[in-house]
């Protein structure tokens, strides 16, 4: 955070931890990424919490001062593969925006996530897109997307979106590769797409770890020119606390730290 400051970002995000397990630190980066004088994004997910639960953790962010919520579901705990929502709890993150609203009205802006490639459990991206846009009805303000590395994906989803009447911003999500092994562990998770030719250049390199953070800056450098110069109204980036990545596209795109 001391390193990237320098460049003004908009918001940090604060992850939550699997099954509501980092709420005590998540409420302290809160008054500690304000008193840096930046803005925290705080996340919350339902997962293995009550509503109870959710609804305490919430009151403690607010309390903390944060005015920037990202509500999600989370994911099934290691091992498993189906969600199964606490007996007490929320099942969607919808449910969670819609709670938020009913309890804090326009006090808190909400974001929500979205999948450019379809969420991996959705049926079909046409499922996934009306789910989403139930999730913006409930009272999403924005939105970012879950990690890419081919822009023709966002290009496709904003396109179906936009159709769909969905009018938020829409943020691209992007990840400056910096671990070989980390990139595999991530995207069979999440379901993201590595291209051929860039998971050939990765394969080959895999070893020297020096040469897989100029292929990860290069390929994100790349990406965020590109949906830069179509206008997108900001860029997430997935630091995973680690700066110098970051700082290198930030730097390779022009821009200069205060
Ligand atoms: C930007 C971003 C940040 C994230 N940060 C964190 C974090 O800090 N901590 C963490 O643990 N995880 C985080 N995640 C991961 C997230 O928790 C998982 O991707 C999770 O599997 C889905 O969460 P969601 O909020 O998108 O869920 P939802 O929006 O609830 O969607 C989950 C699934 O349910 C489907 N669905 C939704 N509504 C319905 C309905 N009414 N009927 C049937 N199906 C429906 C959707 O299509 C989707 O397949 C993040 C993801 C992103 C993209």
């Amino acid at each position: 955070m001391e390193e990237l400051r320098a460049f003004r970002p908009a918001f940090v995000s604060i992850t939550y931890g699997a099954m509501g397990s980092s709420r005590d630190k998540s409420v302290a980066w809160v008054r500690r990424i304000q008193a840096l004088g930046l803005t925290p994004l705080a996340h919350l997910t339902v997962a293995g919490q009550s509503r109870e639960e959710v609804a305490g953790v919430l009151e403690r962010f607010v309390e903390a001062g944060a005015e920037n919520l990202l509500a999600l579901r989370g994911d099934p705990p290691k091992g498993e593969k189906v969600f199964r929502p606490h007996p007490q709890g929320f099942r969607y993150a919808a449910e969670l925006v819609a709670f938020v609203r009913e309890r804090y009205g326009k006090a808190l802006s909400v974001g929500g996530a979205a999948y450019p490639e379809g969420h991996p459990e959705s049926e079909s991206l046409e499922a996934d897109l009306r789910h989403f846009k139930a999730k913006v009805e409930a009272g999403l303000d924005f939105a970012i997307t879950q990690l890419f590395f081919n822009n023709a994906h966002y290009f496709g989803f904003l396109e179906r979106a936009r159709r769909a009447g969905i009018q938020i911003p829409i943020l691209p999500g992007i990840m400056p590769i910096t671990s070989y092994a980390q990139l595999r562990r991530f995207t069979e998770v999440c379901g993201a797409s590595i291209p051929g030719p860039l998971l050939s250049k990765l394969e080959r390199y895999q070893d020297d770890p020096q040469a897989i953070l100029e292929i990860g800056v290069e390929h994100a450098t790349r990406q965020v020119a590109e949906l830069l110069q179509a206008g997108v109204e900001g860029v997430h980036f997935y630091t995973l606390n680690k700066s110098p990545a970051t700082r290198m596209v930030l730097e390779s795109l022009g821009f200069k730290p205060a």
